[in-house]
C-alpha cells in the first residue's frame, strides 16, 4: 500500500509538493492555518509579488504547470536604475532572451492549489498545526474558525509551513543536537503601490525591475498585470534615515522628494500608504537536520528561510520539490534513503543561496550606484559574452542556470569576485577595460 502523506501548509511550496507526490500515486492531504484565499480573497502572506526564475520554472515544468503559470507572469529583462539626479540606466539581467518573471503571490498560490486539487489532493483550511507526536506520527490541529481539535496520523509528514514553522519547532523540541541559527538583518521592508495610469496603462517601463539604489537603503518596483507596480522599500529600522525616523507625513514627503524624486508623483496617496502598510522584518534561518528517518521532512522556507535579495526563496523551495521527486524516482519506496539524500543534497545548496542572498543585499544596496562597480559588471558581461561557458556572472548562474547548484554558484562567485577585485585595482582600468589584455588576464586567472 502506498504511504499516506500529510503536508502542513499550502503556501507556494506545500502546494507544489502535493502535486509532485500525488502524481507519484500517493494519497496527499494538506492542512493550512489560513482560510481558503480562493473564497475569502484574503492575501497569501509575505510580499505581494515575486520574481519567478528558471529554477522555479523548471520545477513547475516537470509537473506540467509552467505554461499555466507563465500566463500570469510579466517578463522582466533587466534592472532599470533610477538615480537621484533623475537619470536612468538599464542593466540587462543576462544574455539576450534571458529574463525573470514578476508574478502575483496570491494568483500563483491559487493556481497551485487548483492544480493540487485537480490531482486529487485534499486541502483542509483553518487547520493550525499545534503539536506533533513523533512516536505515533500524529499531528494535532486546532481549527482557527471553530476551535475544534483534530488528530491526523500520516506515514510521512512534510513541514511546508514557512519561515516561522510550527513543525520545525516541534521537530527541534524533540530532537537532540538540533542546530538552529536565525538572524535578522537591520533592514525591514514596507510595500507601497504605484497605481495604474489611465486605462490600466503602466506609469513606468513595464518589462523591467525598477530599482532606486541609495547605499543604505533602496526602493524596488515590480510590475503587476493590472498596470500597477508593487514597490518595496528596504530601509533600516533605526538610525539616521530609517522607519523609526520617518514618523510624520511631512518627513515622509520630504524624504521621498529628496531621495526618490521620480517616484513621488506616481504615488498619490504616499503618506496614507506609508502609515497604513506594515513594516516587516527579514530573516535568515538555517537548521539541521531537516528530516526524521522515513517519516518527516522540512521543505521550503520551513527548512531554509532566506532574505529576498536574489529573488530565490520560492525558487529554492520549488527546486527542493524537484530534487525530492528525482530521489523518489531513483529509490522507489525507500523513504529513509530518499529523505536522507534529499537532506544531503539540499542542505549545502540552501546554505549557499542564503549566503548569496545576504551578499546580494549588500551589493544591491551599497554598490549598484557605484561607477566602479558598474564598470566591473560591464567587464564581467563582456567576458561572459565572449566566453559564455567559462565566465558566467553569479547572478546568471543562480537565476538562469538551474543545472549549476547553488553551492557551486557560491564557490564560483567567490572566485570570480577575487579575480575582479584584482582587475579593478589596475590604475588604468577605466581606459583599458575593453582591452584584450584585461580579457586575457581574467581568463588566465580563471584557468589558474
Ligand atoms: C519581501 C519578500 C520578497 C520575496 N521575493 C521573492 C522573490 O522575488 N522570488 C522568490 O523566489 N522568493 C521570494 N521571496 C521568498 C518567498 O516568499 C518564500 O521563499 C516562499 O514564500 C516560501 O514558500 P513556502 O511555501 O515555503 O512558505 P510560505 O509561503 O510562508 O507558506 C507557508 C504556509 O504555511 C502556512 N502555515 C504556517 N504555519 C502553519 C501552521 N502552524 N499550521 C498550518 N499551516 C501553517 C501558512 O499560512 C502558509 O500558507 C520573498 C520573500 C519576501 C519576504
Amino acid at each position: 500500500m502506498k504511504k499516506e502523506i500529510a503536508i502542513v501548509g499550502t503556501g507556494l511550496v506545500g502546494s507544489l509538493l502535493s502535486v509532485y507526490l500525488s502524481k507519484r500515486g500517493y494519497s496527499v492531504k494538506i492542512f493550512e492555518r489560513r482560510s481558503d484565499m480562493r473564497k475569502t480573497g484574503s492575501d497569501a502572506g509575505r510580499s505581494i509579488n515575486l520574481a519567478l526564475s528558471d529554477r522555479g520554472l523548471l520545477a513547475l515544468e516537470k509537473v506540467g504547470l509552467a505554461e499555466r503559470i507563465k500566463e500570469i507572469a510579466i517578463p522582466m529583462h533587466g534592472r532599470f536604475m533610477h538615480n537621484t539626479d533623475g537619470s536612468t540606466a538599464f542593466q540587462p539581467y543576462g544574455k539576450e532572451g534571458q529574463y525573470i518573471n514578476s508574478i502575483s503571490r496570491s494568483e500563483l498560490n491559487k493556481r497551485l492549489m487548483n492544480a493540487a486539487e485537480e490531482h486529487g489532493v485534499q486541502i483542509f483550511f483553518n487547520e493550525k498545526c499545534s503539536t506533533i507526536d513523533w512516536k505515533e506520527n500524529e499531528i494535532e490541529f486546532e481549527n482557527t474558525a471553530t476551535g475544534a481539535v483534530r488528530i491526523v496520523k500520516a506515514d510521512i509528514i512534510f513541514g511546508a509551513d514557512g519561515a516561522f514553522s510550527a513543525t520545525r519547532l516541534q521537530h527541534q523540541l524533540k530532537h537532540e543536537r538540533f542546530d538552529y541559527q536565525q538572524y535578522y538583518i537591520d533592514c525591514g521592508y514596507k510595500e507601497l503601490n504605484i497605481p495604474a495610469g489611465p486605462d490600466g496603462s503602466f506609469q513606468m517601463k513595464k518589462n523591467v525591475l525598477h530599482i532606486w539604489p541609495r547605499k543604505d537603503y533602496m526602493l524596488i518596483a515590480l510590475p503587476n498585470p493590472g498596470g500597477n507596480f508593487t514597490c518595496t522599500l528596504f530601509f533600516p529600522f533605526d538610525g539616521g534615515h530609517s522607519f523609526g525616523q520617518l514618523d510624520t507625513g511631512e518627513k515622509v514627503i520630504a524624504f521621498f522628494e529628496k531621495t526618490f524624486p521620480d517616484a513621488i508623483p506616481l504615488i498619490p496617496d504616499l503618506t496614507r500608504q506609508f502609515f497604513h502598510n506594515p513594516v516587516s522584518s527579514l530573516v535568515t534561518v538555517k537548521c539541521y537536520p531537516w528530516t526524521r528517518s522515513d517519516r518527516f521532512a522540512l521543505i521550503g522556507d520551513a527548512a531554509h528561510a532566506i532574505v529576498p535579495f536574489f529573488g530565490q526563496g520560492m525558487n529554492c523551495g520549488f527546486e527542493d520539490c524537484r530534487v525530492l521527486d528525482e530521489l523518489a524516482e531513483q529509490h522507489n519506496e525507500d523513504w529513509e534513503t530518499i529523505l536522507l539524500e534529499y537532506q544531503a543534497a539540499r542542505k549545502p545548496d540552501a546554505d549557499a543561496i542564503a549566503d548569496l542572498a545576504i551578499n546580494n543585499f549588500t551589493e544591491m544596496r551599497d554598490r549598484t550606484s557605484d561607477p566602479k562597480f558598474l564598470l566591473q559588471k560591464r567587464i564581467e558581461a563582456r567576458v561572459h559574452e565572449k566566453y559564455p561557458d567559462k565566465w558566467i556572472p553569479a547572478y546568471s548562474q543562480v537565476t538562469f542556470n538551474p543545472q549549476i547548484r547553488y553551492s557551486e554558484a557560491l564557490k564560483n562567485s567567490l572566485r570570480q569576485e577575487a579575480i575582479m577585485q584584482e582587475i579593478m585595482l589596475r590604475p588604468d582600468i577605466e581606459k583599458t577595460w575593453e582591452s584584450e589584455d584585461v580579457e586575457q588576464t581574467i581568463i588566465a586567472k580563471l584557468a589558474d
